[in-house]
Protein backbone atom coordinates (compact mmCIF):
# COMPACT_ATOMS: atom_id res chain seq x y z
CA UNK A 1 0.00 0.00 0.00
CA UNK A 2 2.99 2.67 1.10
CA UNK A 3 4.04 1.81 -2.56
CA UNK A 4 1.37 2.64 -4.03
CA UNK A 5 0.71 5.78 -2.45
CA UNK A 6 4.13 6.64 -3.58
CA UNK A 7 3.83 5.56 -7.48
CA UNK A 8 0.43 7.72 -7.48
CA UNK A 9 2.42 10.63 -5.90
CA UNK A 10 4.80 10.30 -8.49
CA UNK A 11 2.25 10.38 -11.29
CA UNK A 12 0.60 13.14 -9.48
CA UNK A 13 3.59 15.08 -9.81
CA UNK A 14 4.53 14.31 -13.52
CA UNK A 15 1.01 15.70 -14.25
CA UNK A 16 1.49 19.09 -12.75
CA UNK A 17 4.66 18.54 -14.21
CA UNK A 18 3.36 18.41 -18.11
CA UNK A 19 0.42 21.25 -17.51
CA UNK A 20 2.97 23.53 -16.14
CA UNK A 21 5.35 23.03 -19.57
CA UNK A 22 1.94 23.18 -21.20
CA UNK A 23 1.04 26.43 -19.46
CA UNK A 24 4.66 27.68 -20.19
CA UNK A 25 4.55 26.58 -24.07
CA UNK A 26 1.16 28.42 -24.42
CA UNK A 27 2.79 31.48 -22.88
CA UNK A 28 5.22 31.67 -25.44
CA UNK A 29 3.34 30.98 -28.10
CA UNK A 30 1.04 34.26 -26.95
CA UNK A 31 3.97 35.76 -26.85
CA UNK A 32 4.91 35.15 -30.19
CA UNK A 33 1.33 35.54 -31.83
CA UNK A 34 0.71 38.55 -30.36
CA UNK A 35 3.26 39.92 -32.56
CA UNK A 36 2.09 37.53 -36.25
CA UNK A 37 -1.24 38.39 -36.78
CA UNK A 38 -2.30 35.18 -35.51
CA UNK A 39 -4.40 36.96 -32.89
CA UNK A 40 -7.34 39.19 -34.21
CA UNK A 41 -10.27 41.12 -32.09
CA UNK A 42 -13.40 40.78 -33.46
CA UNK A 43 -16.66 42.68 -32.32
CA UNK A 44 -19.93 42.07 -30.78
CA UNK A 45 -22.72 45.08 -31.71
CA UNK A 46 -24.60 46.30 -28.41
CA UNK A 47 -28.23 47.34 -29.55
CA UNK A 48 -30.58 49.59 -27.74
CA UNK A 49 -33.40 46.91 -27.03
CA UNK A 50 -36.29 49.33 -27.71
CA UNK A 51 -35.44 50.22 -31.71
CA UNK A 52 -32.42 47.52 -32.03
CA UNK A 53 -29.61 50.20 -33.38
CA UNK A 54 -26.14 49.66 -32.40
CA UNK A 55 -24.78 51.59 -29.86
CA UNK A 56 -21.33 50.31 -29.59
CA UNK A 57 -19.29 47.27 -30.14
CA UNK A 58 -17.13 45.42 -27.45
CA UNK A 59 -13.92 43.99 -28.84
CA UNK A 60 -13.30 40.47 -27.54
CA UNK A 61 -10.04 38.67 -28.51
CA UNK A 62 -9.58 35.64 -31.44
CA UNK A 63 -6.57 33.57 -31.30
CA UNK A 64 -6.46 31.53 -34.26
CA UNK A 65 -3.35 29.16 -33.34
CA UNK A 66 -1.61 27.14 -36.42
CA UNK A 67 -2.36 23.97 -35.09
CA UNK A 68 -4.67 24.04 -32.07
CA UNK A 69 -7.56 26.03 -34.32
CA UNK A 70 -9.60 28.84 -32.17
CA UNK A 71 -8.53 29.11 -28.61
CA UNK A 72 -10.68 30.76 -26.50
CA UNK A 73 -9.93 34.06 -24.73
CA UNK A 74 -11.74 31.96 -21.08
CA UNK A 75 -8.40 29.95 -22.12
CA UNK A 76 -5.37 32.39 -22.81
CA UNK A 77 -6.44 35.50 -20.90
CA UNK A 78 -6.03 33.67 -17.78
CA UNK A 79 -2.56 32.44 -18.53
CA UNK A 80 -1.36 35.92 -19.58
CA UNK A 81 -2.73 37.24 -16.25
CA UNK A 82 -0.66 35.17 -14.41
CA UNK A 83 2.37 35.36 -16.38
CA UNK A 84 1.98 39.52 -16.82
CA UNK A 85 1.66 39.41 -20.33
CA UNK A 86 -1.48 40.76 -20.36
CA UNK A 87 -0.21 44.40 -20.07
CA UNK A 88 1.14 43.88 -23.76
CA UNK A 89 -1.83 41.86 -24.58
CA UNK A 90 -4.26 44.72 -22.95
CA UNK A 91 -2.29 47.69 -24.99
CA UNK A 92 -2.29 45.85 -28.20
CA UNK A 93 -6.39 45.38 -27.89
CA UNK A 94 -6.79 48.73 -26.62
CA UNK A 95 -4.63 50.10 -29.93
CA UNK A 96 -6.32 47.94 -32.21
CA UNK A 97 -9.90 49.19 -30.96
CA UNK A 98 -9.36 52.38 -30.87
CA UNK A 99 -8.12 52.25 -34.39
CA UNK A 100 -10.79 50.37 -35.50
CA UNK A 101 -13.57 52.54 -33.90
CA UNK A 102 -12.33 55.58 -35.40
CA UNK A 103 -13.11 54.24 -38.98
CA UNK A 104 -17.12 53.40 -37.15
CA UNK A 105 -19.50 56.27 -37.39
CA UNK A 106 -19.38 58.85 -34.91
CA UNK A 107 -21.95 57.98 -32.99
CA UNK A 108 -20.70 54.21 -32.52
CA UNK A 109 -18.90 53.44 -28.90
CA UNK A 110 -16.32 50.57 -28.50
CA UNK A 111 -15.92 48.75 -25.40
CA UNK A 112 -12.71 47.23 -24.41
CA UNK A 113 -12.21 44.55 -21.47
CA UNK A 114 -9.39 45.58 -18.92
CA UNK A 115 -7.85 42.77 -16.59
CA UNK A 116 -7.43 43.79 -13.05
CA UNK A 117 -3.84 43.26 -13.29
CA UNK A 118 -3.60 46.08 -15.79
CA UNK A 119 -5.23 48.48 -12.67
CA UNK A 120 -1.91 47.26 -11.30
CA UNK A 121 0.30 48.88 -13.25
CA UNK A 122 0.64 52.45 -12.50
CA UNK A 123 0.52 53.36 -15.89
CA UNK A 124 -2.99 52.42 -17.31
CA UNK A 125 -4.34 56.12 -17.86
CA UNK A 126 -1.65 57.10 -19.41
CA UNK A 127 -1.33 54.08 -21.76
CA UNK A 128 -5.05 54.54 -22.73
CA UNK A 129 -4.55 58.43 -23.36
CA UNK A 130 -2.04 56.89 -26.03
CA UNK A 131 -4.36 54.53 -27.71
CA UNK A 132 -6.52 57.53 -27.93
CA UNK A 133 -4.20 59.78 -28.91
CA UNK A 134 -2.57 57.55 -31.67
CA UNK A 135 -5.73 56.55 -33.28
CA UNK A 136 -8.16 59.77 -33.04
CA UNK A 137 -10.64 58.39 -31.20
CA UNK A 138 -12.70 60.64 -29.13
CA UNK A 139 -12.56 60.19 -25.21
CA UNK A 140 -15.99 59.44 -24.84
CA UNK A 141 -16.24 57.03 -27.71
CA UNK A 142 -14.16 54.51 -25.75
CA UNK A 143 -15.54 52.84 -22.97
CA UNK A 144 -13.53 50.22 -20.74
CA UNK A 145 -15.08 47.34 -19.10
CA UNK A 146 -13.96 46.20 -15.54
CA UNK A 147 -15.07 43.90 -13.16
CA UNK A 148 -15.52 44.42 -9.45
CA UNK A 149 -12.22 42.22 -8.59
CA UNK A 150 -10.73 45.58 -9.66
CA UNK A 151 -12.14 47.30 -6.56
CA UNK A 152 -11.71 44.34 -4.49
CA UNK A 153 -8.05 44.87 -4.40
CA UNK A 154 -7.27 48.55 -3.33
CA UNK A 155 -7.33 52.44 -3.41
CA UNK A 156 -5.03 52.61 -5.95
CA UNK A 157 -7.35 50.81 -8.61
CA UNK A 158 -9.87 53.63 -7.59
CA UNK A 159 -7.59 56.48 -7.63
CA UNK A 160 -6.53 54.71 -11.57
CA UNK A 161 -10.64 54.71 -12.39
CA UNK A 162 -10.91 58.54 -11.41
CA UNK A 163 -7.48 59.20 -13.86
CA UNK A 164 -9.85 57.14 -16.57
CA UNK A 165 -12.91 59.00 -15.77
CA UNK A 166 -11.05 62.24 -16.16
CA UNK A 167 -9.73 61.39 -19.52
CA UNK A 168 -13.37 61.25 -20.23
CA UNK A 169 -13.42 57.75 -20.97
CA UNK A 170 -16.43 55.84 -19.82
CA UNK A 171 -16.81 53.06 -17.20
CA UNK A 172 -18.71 50.02 -16.98
CA UNK A 173 -18.82 47.22 -14.58
CA UNK A 174 -19.11 43.96 -16.26
CA UNK A 175 -20.44 40.52 -15.17
CA UNK A 176 -22.56 41.75 -12.82
CA UNK A 177 -23.83 39.74 -10.16
CA UNK A 178 -21.09 37.06 -10.31
CA UNK A 179 -19.08 38.19 -8.25
CA UNK A 180 -19.84 38.89 -4.02
CA UNK A 181 -21.14 41.66 -2.40
CA UNK A 182 -21.96 43.16 -5.50
CA UNK A 183 -24.21 46.35 -4.73
CA UNK A 184 -21.61 47.78 -2.24
CA UNK A 185 -19.00 48.00 -5.42
CA UNK A 186 -21.92 50.02 -6.62
CA UNK A 187 -21.18 52.78 -4.21
CA UNK A 188 -17.24 52.98 -4.78
CA UNK A 189 -17.38 54.51 -8.40
CA UNK A 190 -20.06 55.80 -10.56
CA UNK A 191 -20.29 53.74 -13.12
CA UNK A 192 -21.86 54.57 -16.71
CA UNK A 193 -23.25 51.35 -17.31
CA UNK A 194 -23.87 47.62 -15.55
CA UNK A 195 -23.15 44.88 -17.95
CA UNK A 196 -25.58 42.02 -16.23
CA UNK A 197 -24.07 38.50 -16.42
CA UNK A 198 -25.46 36.15 -18.75
CA UNK A 199 -26.39 33.87 -16.29
CA UNK A 200 -28.76 35.96 -15.25
CA UNK A 201 -30.75 36.53 -18.69
CA UNK A 202 -30.56 32.79 -19.32
CA UNK A 203 -32.54 32.18 -16.24
CA UNK A 204 -34.67 34.89 -16.77
CA UNK A 205 -38.08 33.25 -18.22
CA UNK A 206 -37.14 30.66 -14.64
CA UNK A 207 -39.34 29.95 -12.05
CA UNK A 208 -35.78 31.25 -9.84
CA UNK A 209 -35.14 34.49 -8.81
CA UNK A 210 -33.08 35.86 -11.98
CA UNK A 211 -36.34 38.46 -13.34
CA UNK A 212 -36.54 39.75 -9.81
CA UNK A 213 -32.62 40.16 -9.61
CA UNK A 214 -32.60 41.82 -13.01
CA UNK A 215 -35.66 44.17 -11.99
CA UNK A 216 -33.46 45.30 -8.98
CA UNK A 217 -30.49 46.07 -11.04
CA UNK A 218 -32.19 47.93 -13.28
CA UNK A 219 -34.00 50.07 -10.67
CA UNK A 220 -30.64 50.90 -8.65
CA UNK A 221 -28.87 51.39 -12.07
CA UNK A 222 -32.15 53.73 -13.31
CA UNK A 223 -32.32 55.67 -9.26
CA UNK A 224 -28.14 56.28 -10.07
CA UNK A 225 -28.22 57.57 -13.89
CA UNK A 226 -26.64 54.11 -15.10
CA UNK A 227 -27.29 52.30 -18.35
CA UNK A 228 -27.68 48.60 -18.26
CA UNK A 229 -27.11 46.46 -20.87
CA UNK A 230 -27.96 42.79 -20.60
CA UNK A 231 -24.97 40.13 -21.94
CA UNK A 232 -25.96 36.95 -23.64
CA UNK A 233 -28.98 37.43 -25.00
CA UNK A 234 -30.32 34.57 -27.07
CA UNK A 235 -33.89 33.95 -27.45
CA UNK A 236 -36.69 37.08 -28.19
CA UNK A 237 -38.73 35.56 -25.63
CA UNK A 238 -35.53 37.24 -22.91
CA UNK A 239 -35.32 40.22 -25.07
CA UNK A 240 -39.05 40.74 -24.18
CA UNK A 241 -38.45 40.24 -20.61
CA UNK A 242 -35.77 42.40 -21.02
CA UNK A 243 -37.38 45.43 -22.03
CA UNK A 244 -40.35 44.88 -20.07
CA UNK A 245 -38.00 44.92 -16.98
CA UNK A 246 -36.49 48.15 -18.24
CA UNK A 247 -33.22 47.00 -19.49
CA UNK A 248 -31.55 49.49 -21.99
CA UNK A 249 -29.09 47.47 -24.38
CA UNK A 250 -28.70 43.82 -25.22
CA UNK A 251 -25.45 42.15 -26.41
CA UNK A 252 -25.64 38.33 -27.54
CA UNK A 253 -26.44 36.07 -30.34
CA UNK A 254 -30.30 37.18 -30.72
CA UNK A 255 -28.77 40.41 -32.82
CA UNK A 256 -24.94 39.18 -33.75
CA UNK A 257 -22.02 37.50 -31.82
CA UNK A 258 -18.66 38.74 -32.29
CA UNK A 259 -17.59 38.49 -35.72
CA UNK A 260 -14.25 40.23 -37.74
CA UNK A 261 -13.45 43.79 -37.90
CA UNK A 262 -14.32 44.13 -41.79
CA UNK A 263 -17.81 42.38 -41.10
CA UNK A 264 -18.33 45.15 -38.25
CA UNK A 265 -17.31 48.22 -40.58
CA UNK A 266 -20.19 46.80 -43.31
CA UNK A 267 -22.72 46.33 -40.74
CA UNK A 268 -22.33 49.54 -39.63
CA UNK A 269 -22.20 51.12 -42.59
CA UNK A 270 -26.03 49.22 -43.65
CA UNK A 271 -27.63 49.08 -39.99
CA UNK A 272 -26.47 51.83 -38.03
CA UNK A 273 -29.09 54.29 -39.26
CA UNK A 274 -29.22 57.85 -37.78
P1 LIG B 1 -17.02 38.84 -21.38
O1 LIG B 1 -16.31 40.13 -21.30
O2 LIG B 1 -18.12 38.59 -20.40
O3 LIG B 1 -17.52 38.71 -22.88
C1 LIG B 1 -18.74 38.14 -23.23
C2 LIG B 1 -18.56 36.71 -23.69
O4 LIG B 1 -19.85 36.14 -23.95
C3 LIG B 1 -17.78 36.60 -25.00
O5 LIG B 1 -17.07 35.37 -24.94
C4 LIG B 1 -18.92 36.51 -26.02
O6 LIG B 1 -18.52 35.93 -27.26
C5 LIG B 1 -19.90 35.66 -25.28
N1 LIG B 1 -21.27 35.84 -25.77
C6 LIG B 1 -21.81 36.94 -26.33
N2 LIG B 1 -23.13 36.75 -26.61
C7 LIG B 1 -23.43 35.49 -26.22
C8 LIG B 1 -24.64 34.71 -26.25
O7 LIG B 1 -25.70 35.15 -26.69
N3 LIG B 1 -24.57 33.46 -25.73
C9 LIG B 1 -23.42 32.94 -25.24
N4 LIG B 1 -23.45 31.69 -24.76
N5 LIG B 1 -22.26 33.65 -25.19
C10 LIG B 1 -22.26 34.91 -25.68
P2 LIG B 1 -15.57 35.28 -25.42
O8 LIG B 1 -15.35 36.14 -26.62
O9 LIG B 1 -15.23 33.83 -25.49
O10 LIG B 1 -14.77 35.95 -24.22
C11 LIG B 1 -14.72 35.34 -22.96
C12 LIG B 1 -14.14 36.26 -21.95
O11 LIG B 1 -12.74 36.49 -22.20
C13 LIG B 1 -14.76 37.65 -21.92
O12 LIG B 1 -15.96 37.62 -21.20
C14 LIG B 1 -13.66 38.44 -21.23
O13 LIG B 1 -13.73 38.27 -19.83
C15 LIG B 1 -12.40 37.76 -21.73
N6 LIG B 1 -11.83 38.58 -22.83
C16 LIG B 1 -12.08 38.55 -24.16
N7 LIG B 1 -11.35 39.48 -24.81
C17 LIG B 1 -10.62 40.12 -23.85
C18 LIG B 1 -9.66 41.20 -23.87
O14 LIG B 1 -9.34 41.80 -24.91
N8 LIG B 1 -9.12 41.57 -22.67
C19 LIG B 1 -9.45 40.95 -21.49
N9 LIG B 1 -8.87 41.37 -20.35
N10 LIG B 1 -10.36 39.96 -21.44
C20 LIG B 1 -10.93 39.55 -22.60
CA1 LIG C 1 -16.90 42.25 -21.29
CA1 LIG D 1 -19.39 40.21 -19.45
CA1 LIG E 1 -18.89 36.89 -18.62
Amino acid sequence: AKGDGRRTYRFFEAGMDQRAKARRSLELELRQAISDGSLETHYQPVVNIEDGKISSCEALLRWRHPERGMISPAEFIPIAEESGLINELGQWVLNAACAEAATWPDHVRVAVNVSPVQFRSQSLALNVAAALAASGLPASRLELEITEAVLIRDDAALDALHQLRKLGVRIALDDFGTGYSSLSYLQRFPFDKIKIDRSFVRDIAGPGASSSIVQAVVNIAAASDMMTTAEGVETEQQRNLLYILGCNEMQGYLFSPAIPAVEVRRLLLTHSGR
